[in-house]
């Protein structure tokens, strides 16, 4: 019996991650995200998976971000039945993430419905719900059995909390092979998350290549550069907004601006959370403990709760988050991460006109987005159809970024060259993707290939 994989999305792309395993009668899929960019394209995208739900007997999951778990509810709605595994953290931050998508769809659905656009959204609440009583939590390293003949461990990708690498036993009649697959790797020395592990020997290996053709800009450490950043704001005697996303960078920018205050690099600072999702997903990140990094440890140690100390508000109501229009100091971070939508639109209408206040970046900000306008410098910008003049300054944190870079990618991938049969590069635009496969290559690895959307291809137990 052999085993074949197949690329149902994130091959020469970076959203829509879903890869099938067909191992003789059984149908695996390692993650099934959402399809993000301009609407008609990705709406019927998320609407037809390009598989049948009913024969896909578990779902692996690599981590909670909606790229890769987003379209798990409407596997389900589709006719999925079986369990999806994926470790505590996972299933908490997937279980508010998917909700949120699914409120966001129906937000979106009466907004088109106004102009008389019909968009029909992939899922509700109801199968948010149902996919949620599917999911089954494990913890790192514990080996557990996803169907007869395959096993799979987790190992920690760094990346968010919970996120983890994949690394599958299939086996039938006394023969096997291993697979891994990296999910999204993250990067060394990020807050709060233990560095990646390095991955055990497998003979397959699916890697991703967000970055392939990219080295991060050294940039100062994140502390320096946010105490650096802080302390010029209070000389100038504004406000910092920072645009964040909920799961992941909000925990970072929050801890980080913890150390320094308890520290003395900046003084007591007001911080508002600006973001009921962000509120949550730091209550789960908090509830993990267990996963974070020796520094975090030593916080938790000394008594010191890293997220909600002295001067930090978390902001629920949208009342509250208007009251913040009077506030002419301290620091907000809200989401949307890129400034496409949700609480920072307003802040940024009051901020931008002021001179004295400043927009803090800490994020990658994709073109077309008004957080890449901003950052590009344009002198004025359209807010909800109005148009805002830009006096206030922009910064932005270099070398931030959840995702590994080619050169770190390569240190942690390397020690598979010797024993790697084949690599599959997917998680990347066509350029990074292809760019990679040479540096894989140059590694020594002596098949690499970045396969395409929907390409098939055979693997042999050995
Ligand atoms: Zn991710």
């Amino acid at each position: 019996m052999d085993v074949a994989l197949r690329f149902l999305g994130a091959a020469r792309h970076v959203t829509g991650t879903k890869h099938l395993i067909e191992f003789g009668d059984k149908r695996i899929l390692l993650d099934c995200g959402m399809v993000q960019g301009p609407r008609k394209m990705s709406n019927a995208a998320n609407l037809d998976l390009g598989l049948d739900a009913r024969s896909i007997d578990a779902v692996v999951l690599s981590h909670a971000h909606i790229d890769h778990s987003g379209s798990l509810p409407r596997l389900v709605k589709l006719g999925f039945e079986g369990t999806i595994h994926a470790t505590e953290a996972t299933v908490d931050l997937a279980s508010i993430l998917l909700a949120d998508s699914a409120y966001l769809q129906s937000q979106d659905a009466k907004h088109l419905a106004k102009r008389g656009i019909v968009f029909e959204p992939p899922y509700d609440e109801h199968d948010v719900a149902r996919a949620l009583r599917r999911f089954q939590r494990h913890g790192y390293h514990e080996s557990f059995e996803v169907l007869p003949g395959v096993q799979c461990e987790y190992y920690d990708a760094g990346h968010i909390i919970g996120a983890a690498m994949v690394v599958l036993t299939l086996e039938s009649g006394g023969r096997k092979i291993r697979l891994a697959f990296t999910g999204d790797h993250g990067r060394k020395g990020t807050p709060i998350l233990r560095d990646p592990e390095q991955l055990p020997e497998v003979d397959y290996l699916i890697t991703e290549s967000t970055y392939g053709d990219r080295l991060h800009e050294a940039g100062e450490e994140m502390a320096t550069a946010l105490a650096r950043i802080v302390n010029d704001e209070i000389q100038d005697g504004g406000r910092i907004l920072i645009p964040a996303f909920s799961v992941g960078r909000t925990q970072n920018v929050l801890y980080t601006l913890g150390n320094l205050m308890e520290s003395g690099r900046i003084p007591r600072q007001r911080i508002w959370i600006d973001s009921p999702l962000s509120s949550k997903a730091t209550k789960i990140t908090a509830a993990y403990r267990e996963l974070f990094d020796k520094d975090a440890r030593r916080v938790l140690e000394s008594g010191r709760d890293p997220f909600h100390f002295e001067g930090v508000r978390f902001i629920e109501s949208s009342e509250e988050s208007k009251a913040l229009n009077s506030v002419h100091d301290g620091i907000i971070i809200a989401a949307s991460g890129m400034c496409e939508g949700g609480r920072i639109l307003h802040h940024l209408k009051v901020s931008l006109p002021r001179p004295q206040d400043c927009l803090l970046t800490v994020g990658f900000m994709a073109e077309g987005t008004l957080g890449r306008r901003l950052l590009d410098g344009n002198a004025l910008v359209n807010i909800y159809g109005e148009s805002h003049r830009v006096r206030c300054k922009i910064q932005s944190m270099q070398g931030m970024s959840a995702h590994a870079d080619y050169r770190e990618l390569c240190d942690s991938l390397r020690h598979l060259a010797p024993v790697a049969r084949r690599v599959f590069v997917v998680h990347g635009e066509e350029k990074q993707a292809l760019t990679f496969v040479d540096r894989l290559l140059g590694l020594g690895f002596r098949d690499v290939i970045a396969p395409e959307h929907r390409q098939r291809e055979e693997l042999h137990l050995l």
